[in-house]
């Protein structure tokens, strides 16, 4: 059983386990600030021929770490050949991925390979935006063990420039959290951010949303890992972000009813889209200003403006949006469009988008 009266209980330890030395020395490291020490051993890369984990042979590492540095220790499972493995060599708690909650099939699976078992399990959101999809994952593996099952927010994949590799969407973690309130909630900042400078931040909204723990990647060398190299923390770094966070109680504003809240992070989470894609359309105004300056095209194109303004008119009638409105936005988001261009152009004149 997880000891819940710490908040946040705190997961941390590499992405991959990569030998034995780094398996160790990151966790005596990070001793004083974990309460599970997690390593993966079976890695799910997008691609082929990239470093997939040890495998089984990581598996004593993380016995060593559990009988010598006195932390529980957790991994991932993607199938029932890794559970009894697991399971034999006496891991203290598991993490389904997010790319195996997108399949039920695979998550019946697993349900059913740990039928019975006490271990406790974290089941991350699935990679895309379905909220009954990860509930229904959280189910099945309720449904099977005796132990906690813990749901792990790690944020959804979208296509395209961003600024986090996996976008929070908080509403879908608190959408979560109000159909299954007694599941406890955890974040993983680590793989919403994809990159270090983010982490602190989101760690912080998880904290003040009232999550109960934090997963974190943290390898003793960053530089050289195997995988997962730009969002892990040094132990030395995870442990002062974790000094720096501040946990507040949830509620505290008790003039908000817990349905405005939730509209509000909904809406929060929609601006930061918004924002989102009004940088990507800016970062492609710039690569069509590169591209007229060297072709010798002028800025402005009066015939490309009006197929826009058609275009936007039939889709503000297919999204139910005032049209006036929706003009003035896209006259402002044009008219940056044009300066971002002219800019690149070097000269005063001309405009398009
Ligand atoms: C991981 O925790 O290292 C991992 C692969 O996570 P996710 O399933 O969230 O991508
Ligand atoms: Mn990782």
């Amino acid at each position: 059983m997880i000891n819940f009266d710490k908040r946040p209980v705190v997961i941390a330890g590499p992405c991959s386990a990569e030998s034995r030395e780094q398996v160790m020395s990151t966790a005596l490291a990070l001793k004083s600030t974990a309460n599970y020490y997690r390593a993966g051993l079976w890695k799910p890369r997008t691609r082929p021929n990239e470093f997939e984990g040890v495998g089984e042979k990581g598996l004593p590492w993380l016995r060593e770490v559990k009988e010598t540095v006195g932390l529980p220790v957790m991994t991932e499972v993607a199938n029932t050949e890794h559970v009894d493995l697991v399971l034999k060599n006496e891991i203290d708690a598991v993490w389904i991925g997010a790319r195996t909650t997108v399949s039920p099939f695979a998550v019946q699976s697993i349900a059913d390979a740990l039928r019975g078992t006490n271990i406790p399990v974290f089941v991350k959101n699935p990679i895309h935006a379905d909220l009954k999809l990860w509930i229904g994952a959280v189910e099945r593996i309720e449904s099977a063990t005796k132990g906690d099952v813990i749901a792990l927010h790690r944020g959804f994949s979208s296509y395209g420039l961003k600024k986090y590799r996996n976008a929070p969407m908080w509403e879908i973690p608190i959408g979560l959290r109000s159909e299954m309130p007694e599941i406890k909630l955890f974040c993983d900042p680590s793989h919403i951010s994809g990159k270090r400078d983010l982490i602190q931040s989101v760690a912080q909204k998880s904290m003040d949303l009232g999550m109960d723990g934090l997963m974190i990647e943290s390898h003793i060398n960053p530089q050289v890992a195997l995988s997962d190299a730009k969002q892990q923390l040094t132990p030395k770094d995870l442990i002062s972000l974790m000094t720096s966070l501040k946990i507040r109680d949830l509620n505290l504003d008790q003039s908000q009813t817990s349905d405005l809240r939730d509209l509000r992070i909904e809406m929060d989470s929609i601006d930061e889209r918004l924002v989102e894609l009004l940088s990507g359309r800016m970062n492609i105004s710039r690569s069509i200003g590169g591209y007229k300056k060297e072709n010798g095209l002028a800025v402005f194109q009066l015939s490309r403006w009006k197929e826009i303004m058609q275009s936007r008119k039939v889709w503000s009638e297919e999204m139910g949006i005032e049209q006036e409105f929706l003009r003035l936005v896209l006259e402002q988001v044009h008219k940056e469009s044009i300066r971002i261009q002219t800019e690149i152009l070097g000269s005063g004149l001309g405009e398009d988008s």
